[in-house]
């Protein structure tokens, strides 16, 4: 049997109809950039994450870059986020002209720790930017009391998390900015790149979809800089054709995962020690990514690929080791949750349209190597 990571196939199969149209609607107008499919997604996506704006954007980085830039963030200026992350994140600080400073994960959750967060506050600290990673989101309460005792932004990285929770409130409404992706393998995925930045004050949300388009306002008059941030009509089209799928999805990914639960346990090699499932903590989880952890974790992923079964590693080295970021001054030990972390986890197939022989026979290799 094959089990790949990921069917989009599966998917456009049973929204093809939708999608064709569509697409066929943006050629039929030959409008191609901004226009009035862009606007519908925004309005739908800013009620989605209970926003009262959001702004499409190029990429779910091109929306980390330019809520920094609206920020004001840059030169001087600190950014604290996690290492265990997709390179975006603090890619996107350093682009803006800031530093990144990181913090360790808490090891339940993978998500930041605020304990740890609060210690890396330095005079210089301008932002916090938490990522939901996996789906799950941050704890997003005591980030936001350390940004409030020192007039921190938040700007949350909620590209793995669009319509997960805490405490029943949606990513990307209870910082000061939310960073969503389209990319193709997201939850929410378009038909290439697209972002999405959702604003809990939609005066922001203004100023940025003024720099999203080189901040001219009229035409041809800039008053701000700001950068080629757009999104196509031809992704908002495909986007907004799946929102309403969104929460059918997410709900099946939900329920592949305790399916995944329940048959590892089953199989004992949670008891002997030999894979740990992934700690649900807060209101609702997505599962854009289920993750083990596997203390022979290498081993396992090269076993598993030869018999069919892809997995793949997010992320094999945390961000504060890699070569860019040496200038920063990190060294290993720095984070030991991180580092080990990078070690010990590995994302198994969890899109909605799994069968259940297909989890089943997931398992059943991983019982075998583990026996
Ligand atoms: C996918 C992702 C991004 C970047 O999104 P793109 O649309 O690929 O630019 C940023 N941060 C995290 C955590 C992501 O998973």
């Amino acid at each position: 049997m094959n089990v790949p990571l990921l069917d989009l196939k599966a998917q456009y199969a049973t929204i093809k109809d939708e999608i064709d149209a569509a697409v066929a609607e943006v050629f039929a107008t030959q409008h191609f950039i901004g226009g009035p499919q862009v606007a519908g997604l925004e309005a739908e996506a800013a009620a989605y994450c209970g926003c009262p704006a959001a702004v499409g954007v190029s990429s779910g980085t091109d929306a980390l870059l330019v809520s920094l830039m609206d920020a004001g963030i840059g030169r001087g200026d600190e950014v604290i986020t996690s290492p265990y992350t997709f390179f975006a994140t603090a890619g996107s600080i350093w682009r803006a002209g800031a530093r990144p400073v990181f913090a360790d994960i808490d090891p339940a959750t993978f998500n930041l720790d605020p304990a740890a967060v609060a210690a890396a506050v330095t005079p210089l600290t301008r932002a916090i930017m938490p990522v939901h990673l996996y789906g799950q989101m941050a704890d997003m309460e005591p980030l936001q009391a350390i940004a409030a005792q020192h007039g921190l932004l938040v700007i949350e990285d909620a590209c793995q998390a669009i319509g997960a929770e805490y405490k029943g409130r949606r990513a990307g409404s209870i910082g000061d900015y939310g960073c969503f992706s389209f990319f193709p393998s997201k939850n929410l995925g378009g038909a290439g790149d697209g972002g999405l930045v959702s604003c809990r004050d939609a005066a922001r949300a203004k100023r940025v979809s003024l720099l999203r388009n080189h901040g001219a306002e009229p035409k041809y008059y800039h008053s701000v800089i700001g950068g080629n941030f757009r999104l196509d009509a031809l992704q908002a089209a495909v986007v907004s054709v799946k929102l309403p799928h969104l929460d059918d999805w997410s709900e099946a990914r939900a329920r592949n995962a305790a399916r995944y639960d329940r048959l590892l346990t089953e199989s004992g090699v949670v008891a002997k020690g030999a894979v740990a499932v992934p700690r649900v903590v807060q209101s609702r989880h997505i599962f854009n990514q289920y993750v083990i952890r596997v203390p022979r974790r290498d081993e396992l992923r090269a076993f598993l690929g030869a018999q069919g079964v892809a997995s793949e590693i997010y992320y094999p080295v945390p961000l504060h080791l890699q070569a860019c970021f040496a200038d920063l001054g990190y060294h290993p030990g720095d984070f030991p949750e991180s580092e080990r972390a990078a070690r010990e986890t590995l994302a198994l197939p969890i899109y909605p349209e799994l069968s259940d022989a297909q989890a089943e026979y997931v398992v059943a290799r991983i019982a075998a190597f583990g026996r």
